[in-house]
């Protein structure tokens, strides 16, 4: 039975050893049997969630040639300096005096992502390529609205360009106008000039492009817009080939995207947490979303004054401990970025000379940091894409993307990074060559793979709109 009781001080409650839930709870919602939870010993609990970490495919566990996503190794020491204390521990609404490292080392990325863009400011704010490809086509919208341009409702995106590009410009509520590729899978120039006129806004390009491909005439493309009184968007996820090599300042680009997960070496994937950094031309810099990260000759500070802000796009200032990472990446680096492109273009363009023969090569160019095959000969020999990805997981090798970009049948994109070893690269190569083998004499057996996973073929449409979750001992 419940006994209210009085404390000495006045404060009065229950006490809870002498009254049961049925004083509080209708008795009919109570529970009278147990729901039978899975007892576990914490040594159990333990194996069952290692079980599960080793289920996973990881960069410490093997190369990960997964085109477009940029899988390079991420070095811990950047992980043990995201974790120090002075980091973690602070509070996102502390004064500007409490929080000058942190500001001091904002302000410093924005800095070098200056340098390595050629742009003139940057916000931290987005937390992932997508997100920064919304901020930047928000901020070309704000553009146009404030010069009375409101007929400026077109934005052109090639038809190699990844989803996110149309998909974040119509979210601007800007129309999406594809311009096809030439044969040498670059924009093709005459096609675009037919599309240009006054009530384009935009081109939205990633370059190199999606087909790992450097886009030649992106000074005539950005003389054209320009002189339309059109901008130009980068989309930077492919910026692992250029880093110090050029910029898309000196291509004519206004608005820039970076994602510092791919390029600067950051954990991804299972959806973050990254970051997206946008960096603008000095034109546009009146627009960035506030705060800003400024500095007055003696302190760090947020800077909330711009002008014509498009607003907050994130809550706080971006995902900080991803932007501790890439600036700890780029410190170590220095000059040696422009090392890594280099290596990062050898190691592409080595794999694909080996592969070309066995495999079509449907844009036979010098690549940049990857290169898009296709599977279609494999294809009419009984074992489509799909079936050679999954094949290659028998090996301990992370399939590339697959049927990426659209304009390539059965395409297969591969990025190795500069990252990996010689070695590993020839290991790759090896198991290619034999599974298009496998492929000629027995497609029939591929089709059965992977054979030496923990989980064979899935509904992959099913595993991802139903998972399955649950516990079973
Ligand atoms: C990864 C990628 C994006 C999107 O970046 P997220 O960080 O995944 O949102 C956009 N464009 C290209 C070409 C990409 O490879």
């Amino acid at each position: 039975m419940k006994t209210i009781f009085e404390k000495s001080n006045g404060v009065s409650g229950v006490e809870f050893e002498d009254c049961c839930l049925g004083d509080f709870f209708p008795k009919e919602i109570l529970r009278e049997g147990s729901i039978g939870l899975p007892q576990l010993s914490e040594l159990e609990v333990m194996r069952h969630y290692k079980e599960l970490s080793d289920r996973n495919f990881c960069i410490e566990k093997g190369f990960y040639p997964l085109g477009s996503c940029t899988m390079k190794y991420n070095p811990k020491v950047n992980e043990f300096l995201a974790s120090l204390e002075g980091f973690t521990n602070l509070h996102p609404l502390q004064s500007d005096e409490d929080s000058q490292g942190a500001l001091e080392l904002m302000y410093k990325l924005q800095e070098a992502l200056k340098k390595i863009t050629g742009m003139d400011a940057v916000t931290l704010q987005p937390a992932a390529g997508a997100h920064g490809e919304l901020t930047g086509m928000m901020i070309v919208k704000k553009y146009f609205e404030t010069k009375g341009e409101l007929n400026r409702k077109k934005v052109i995106v090639p038809d190699s360009a990844h989803g996110t590009n149309p998909a974040s410009a119509k979210m601007c509520g800007f129309d999406i106008v594809e311009v096809k590729s030439d044969e040498k899978g670059q924009v093709d120039v005459n096609a675009l000039k037919e599309l240009v006129d006054k009530n384009v806004a935009a081109i939205m390009m990633t370059n190199p492009n999606t087909l790992g491909i450097f886009e030649e005439k992106v000074l005539e493309i950005s003389k054209i817009m320009h002189e339309n009184g059109s901008l130009l968007y980068y989309d930077g996820a492919n910026f692992n080939a250029i880093m110090g090599w050029t910029n898309p300042k000196l291509m004519g680009f206004d608005v820039v995207h970076l994602n510092l997960h791919k390029t600067f070496s950051t954990p991804h994937g299972g959806g973050g947490p990254g970051a997206g950094p946008v960096c603008v031309t000095e034109e546009l810099k009146e627009y960035l979303p506030s705060p800003i990260i400024d500095f007055d000759g003696k302190k760090y500070y947020r800077n909330y004054n711009i002008k014509r802000s498009i607003g907050k796009v994130r809550g706080f200032y971006g995902n900080f401990g991803v932007l501790v990472r890439a600036y700890a990446y780029i410190l170590m680096m220095g000059d040696n970025l422009k090392k890594a492109s280099a290596d990062a273009v050898l190691n592409a363009n080595y794999i694909k000379e080996k592969l070309k023969g066995t495999y079509e090569l449907p844009y036979d160019e010098p690549c940049m940091h990857e290169f898009v095959l296709s599977g279609e000969k494999q294809h009419n020999q009984g074992v489509s894409t799909l079936g050679i990805a999954k094949r290659l997981m028998d090996s301990n090798y992370h399939p590339p993307t697959v049927y990426f970009p659209l304009i390539v049948h059965e395409a297969i994109m591969i990025e190795p990074t500069e990252s990996e070893s010689k070695e590993v690269l020839d290991g790759f190569i090896d198991t290619m060559l034999k599974i298009a083998k496998e492929i000629e004499e027995t497609p029939e057996e591929v089709l059965k793979s992977p054979k030496t996973t923990p989980i064979k073929r899935v509904d992959e449409t099913l595993a991802a709109r139903q998972p399955d979750l649950t516990f079973k001992a």
